[in-house]
């Protein structure tokens, strides 16, 4: 049976009626509840924007339809965490044997090859054309920024953003090992100029399984008061490790406090949290809480990574303390991390499979309505976008709408009959053709 063909009008005005959308994104709307978390609406679309969400059969006067059906209205949604430099080079340079170190050293190598500014822009373009397919309107990226590498990717993301503008809001992090800061102060002092010039964010990688030390604190208090200094907000990748003996985070939740930062601070993975005993993790947590940190956990990609051991079945699923976060007030999000590199084999920046796939592994279902936000409304937030993620009156008509009736049947299937509006606008959500990148990539 072929895929569900919608019929959205190219006119500026018209109404989506028989919409469910999602309690936890329906701030202050009084509408009928529909059962599974979801609300009943009627939706105008007028010049681009959501003039108005009402109860089914309120919108009056003789307008051009749309039937939803039933079907769920999110949206576009928002990746806070991904690597839009490494992705796609899969089938370049595989991981060996997929575990944690040889996704690095794999990296690492074709970096060293690979990465200059046509294959840069190739593989990133693509890869925002995925993402852009299937429903996604701003994305965070982490940037390799070790040695000659800042010079090359930086001005390209300032392109990309520049071309991307109006489709896909794009952010990006400088990605390095914390201790340069301490090892090449000189190349320290550089990349945070680069990030300042190109609006960027500073972050960096903590130390793995190591427990904190001088060193590490003395790498995190120059990256905060370099950050501090430029104006510049922070997003670390912490504790991405098996080992639980891996503090960073507790410890970034006292740098906050010690320095008295007042930008923006993200955490990612800290997976380690999840292998530290009961009490000591919830101290960790409470931490991070009174800090205002926020937290973006990997799902697909941290149950690839961690735990890995040749013969050896996981006995764990990757992933930190989700659920004990957003219950003690931290704004929790997750993101699509690597997409087809030695990190994550998989994924096409789709934030409905990252949504369904964290349902799964994180069993975020049966304990409440709040969790759509954690695509949404949560990351946008968090990324400092007015618009993004929400379903307000006023906001652009920035949507995804599905066939999918409820959050099983959105959870069950992977929903390729959805259909994605920019400014009230169809676009087409057919992902691009991996054979475009064979002339970047060298190969079949
Ligand atoms: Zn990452």
């Amino acid at each position: 049976m072929a895929a569900y063909t919608w019929k959205i009008p190219a006119e500026d005005e018209y109404v989506l009626s028989g919409a469910r959308i999602p309690l936890a994104l329906a701030d202050g709307l009084t509408l009928p509840v529909a059962g599974d978390g979801l609300l009943a609406c009627d939706m105008l679309v007028e010049k681009g924007r959501l003039a108005a969400i009402a109860p089914p059969g309120a919108i009056g006067g003789a307008r051009l339809n749309v039937d939803c059906d039933g079907g769920l209205v999110l949206p576009r949604l928002v990746d806070l965490h991904t690597h839009l430099d490494k992705g796609h080079i899969w089938s370049r340079q595989p991981n060996p044997d997929g575990t944690h170190w040889g996704a690095r050293t794999s990296v690492m190598a074709d970096r060293e090859a690979n990465w200059n500014a046509q294959d840069l822009r190739a593989r990133m373009d693509f890869a925002l054309r995925c993402a852009y397919a299937h429903g996604t309107g701003a994305i965070r990226t982490h940037i390799d920024s070790l040695g000659k590498q800042a010079a090359i990717t930086w001005p390209l993301v300032a392109e990309m953003r520049e071309l991307w503008k109006g489709r896909v809001d794009l952010q990006a992090v400088a990605l390095f090992p914390i201790d340069l800061a301490l090892t090449d102060p000189e190349q320290f002092r550089a990349l945070v100029a680069i990030v300042a010039a190109n609006g960027g964010i500073m972050g960096g990688m903590t130390f793995l399984g190591g427990k904190p030390d001088e060193r590490s604190g003395a790498a995190l208090r120059h990256i905060f008061e370099a950050a501090a200094a430029n104006g510049l907000d922070l997003d670390f990748h912490v504790d991405e490790s098996d080992s639980a003996d891996a503090r960073s985070l507790g410890e970034i939740a006292g740098m906050i406090e010690a320095t008295r930062f007042k930008g923006r601070v993200v955490a990612g993975h800290c997976c380690s949290l999840a292998l530290a005993d009961e009490a000591e993790a919830a101290a960790t947590v409470a931490k991070v809480v009174d800090s205002g940190m926020a937290i973006v956990s990997l799902p697909m990609c941290n149950m690839y990574l961690m735990g890995r051991t040749q013969g050896r079945t996981p006995r764990w699923r990757g992933v930190t303390l989700v659920h004990e976060f957003a219950a003690a007030g931290a704004p929790v999000s997750v993101a699509s991390d690597n997409t087809r590199d030695p990190f994550y084999a998989y994924g096409d920046l789709d934030m409905i499979e990252v949504y369904r796939e964290a349902v799964r592994i994180l069993q975020i279902d049966h304990s409440g309505p709040q969790w759509p936000r954690i695509v949404s409304s949560t990351p946008a937030s968090v990324m400092g976008l007015k618009e993004s993620g929400t379903l307000r009156a006023g906001d652009p008509a920035d949507l995804i709408l599905l066939r999918a009736r409820s959050f099983n049947e959105l959870v069950s299937r992977p929903q390729n009959d959805r259909a994605v509006l920019v400014n009230g606008k169809s676009i087409d959500t057919t992902p691009p053709d991996y054979r475009e990148l064979d002339a970047a990539l060298g190969a079949g």
